[in-house]
């Protein structure tokens, strides 16, 4: 098999497959693409709605609910208690299949019809954590999203194994932390990004294996170090306490210190640590690795986003989250011990499926919804085992011969991740949106729907928010803020109040949602540029493009000057 140059169905533009590329699809017995690379992710990607939250009715209760299905759209959301339990049965939405009308147009009446679950988590796992989503094993957890196996956290997202941590975004393993990206097992780490195994570390960037270090860069098995310059534990100690970090002016004023600081130092082509043959931004411990972007323990994946943790084998174009996942193509939102799982979304624990939303702990299903330990579904409803495997071979041909038509006019055969036409999410309330930014006007143009925000007034503060955190008494949980940059109103909790008078840090004058953008923004994009290594003029391969202010060196350069 050779390189097959093709022309992207969606955006019109070339695109290769190559030859490796190929086995993949035999091997999953699928047609080779007929998207690039780029216009399958963001589709994948604005299936991916998890962070906007609503108040709405629970359908089946009449309660008060959370849940980020707006209340405008036409599906029933039921509580999650409700909606994982016996009170309904979601086989009894089964239909026949109609060999007359387009697969998607009769999944998409599936789809409405059969009852949401208020919000995505795996709720046997969940302890008194009801206002996180995407999330599992979470105990005492608040805003935690995209979030596996947390204590005590809370305002995370795309995180692992927390422990008394608070505002993150993709992180695993950290205790104590504060106002961290992309960091991996460190203790006590505020104000931090790309460090891995430190301790008592603040402003700093790079660093692995240090301790009580502050504004730092790229440094290795080193303590007491300010500004990349070396003290004595007094002095450190010292130091530290005049820099008053209690005060929001200072941790500003350090905080831009320490970023213009780090621009003096150089940054690797490709951010990880650990790997064999890889290529793509923040890939950590993992083996044959292309075209990611936050891969850990990961082996012969590619075009593959979002696994903080690790055992995905053998998967391409699979968004979010893996956790011990193999043989999965074109999915979103998917893991937890997975199997030959192809152009789904949300499903826990599922082998053999295809075209399924939110199906958990299931095997061969195609194209249902809803379904709990099920086996030998099409369209929800039960058929024998000997029934099965042949009417899913004539419903895809039919998918072929009887293409469904988007609103942008594209037509959809068997082999992609599901139309975005049918998707209960609009753009800006996705992931895609989150990575992609578009305009109103582009997502639109792009067959995404955008959803204006709802006309709120919000309060005024009740509060001014002192600048230090010791003249902010505990009355401040009952204080409704207005946050600076957006104007929403927003409220301190219990467990921040107690962690930032610990640490003497103080209260955040943004809302959480701007805080957990402001996070985002300082990831690397997901997009590879060419660009030349600024020490030995080599061109490497990059996200950093070729215009930013940042020094980078390929990785035997960067490994000559840091290690
Ligand atoms: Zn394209
Ligand atoms: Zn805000
Ligand atoms: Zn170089």
């Amino acid at each position: 098999m050779k390189t097959e140059n093709k022309k992207c169905e969606s955006c019109k533009k070339d695109f290769t497959i190559e030859p490796d590329d190929f086995g993949f699809y035999e091997q999953m017995k699928v047609p080779p693409p007929v998207w690039c690379p780029h216009c399958r992710l963001l589709r994948r990607m604005a299936w991916y709605g998890y962070r906007i939250l609503y108040k709405r009715k629970c359908d089946f209760t009449g309660e008060n609910i959370i849940t980020f299905y707006h209340p405008d759209l036409p599906v029933k959301v039921y509580k999650q208690d409700v909606w994982w339990g016996d009170g309904w049965d979601p086989k009894s939405y089964g239909c026949d299949y109609d060999f007359n009308r387009p697969f998607f147009e009769q999944y998409k009446e599936l789809l409405d019809e059969v009852p949401k679950a208020s919000l995505h988590t795996e709720y046997s796992t969940m302890i008194n954590s009801e206002y996180c989503n995407a999330a599992s094993f979470q105990k005492n957890g608040y805003l935690c999203f995209k979030h596996i196996t947390g204590e005590d956290s809370a305002y995370t997202n795309v995180a692992l194994n927390t422990k008394d941590s608070l505002d993150l975004a993709y992180s695993a393993d950290p205790e104590l932390c504060y106002e961290i990206v992309d960091v991996r097992k460190c203790f006590q780490t505020f104000f931090s990004q790309d460090c891995e195994n430190c301790q008592n570390v603040y402003f700093s960037r790079d660093l692995v294996n240090c301790g009580d270090c502050f504004g730092c860069t790229s440094l290795r098995n080193k303590n007491y170090y300010i500004f990349n310059e070396q003290y004595t534990r007094e002095e450190y100690m010292k130091k530290l306490k005049e820099f008053n970090l209690g005060s929001m002016k200072n941790v500003q004023k350090f905080k831009k210190q320490a970023y213009a600081l780090s621009l003096n130092f150089p940054r690797r082509s490709t951010m990880g640590r650990n790997n064999t043959n890889v290529s793509g931004e923040y890939i950590y411990n993992s083996k044959n690795t292309h075209d990611s972007y936050f891969i850990a323990d990961s082996e012969n994946v590619r075009y593959c986003q979002l696994f903080l943790k690790g055992g995905v084998h053998n998967c391409y174009d699979f968004t979010a989250f893996g956790s011990a996942s193999e043989w999965v193509y074109e999915a979103t939102w998917t893991g937890l011990n997975t199997s030959n799982v192809k152009f789904s979304i949300w499903n826990y624990r599922n082998h053999d499926t295809e075209y399924t939303f939110g199906c958990h702990g299931c095997a061969y299903l195609f194209g249902c919804v809803g379904l709990r330990k099920a086996e030998y579904c099409i369209f929800n409803k039960q058929y024998t085992k000997e029934e099965y495997f042949p009417l899913v071979e004539k419903i895809k041909k039919q998918m072929d011969d009887m293409p469904f038509v988007d609103r942008r006019g594209l037509e959809h055969r068997y082999g992609g991740q599901m139309p975005i036409d049918l998707c209960p999410w609009a753009y800006n309330e996705t992931t895609a949106y989150e990575f992609f930014p578009l305009t109103k006007e582009e997502a639109l143009a792009k067959g995404f729907a955008w959803r204006d925000p709802d006309e709120r007034e919000y309060l005024p503060a009740t509060i001014v928010v002192p600048d230090h955190i010791k003249d902010v008494t505990d009355d401040i949980t009952k204080e409704v803020l207005k946050c600076e940059a957006c104007g929403k109103n927003y409220q301190i909790i219990q467990k921040e109040l107690q962690f930032l008078k610990r640490f003497n840090l103080p209260i955040p004058i943004h809302c959480p949602l701007c805080r957990d953008r402001a996070r985002i923004k300082q990831l690397n994009p997901i997009q590879s540029y060419n660009r030349k290594c600024d020490k030995c003029d080599v061109t490497i391969q990059t996200s950093y493009a070729p215009d930013r202010p940042e020094i980078v060196y390929c990785e035997n350069c960067y490994k000559q000057e840091v290690y």
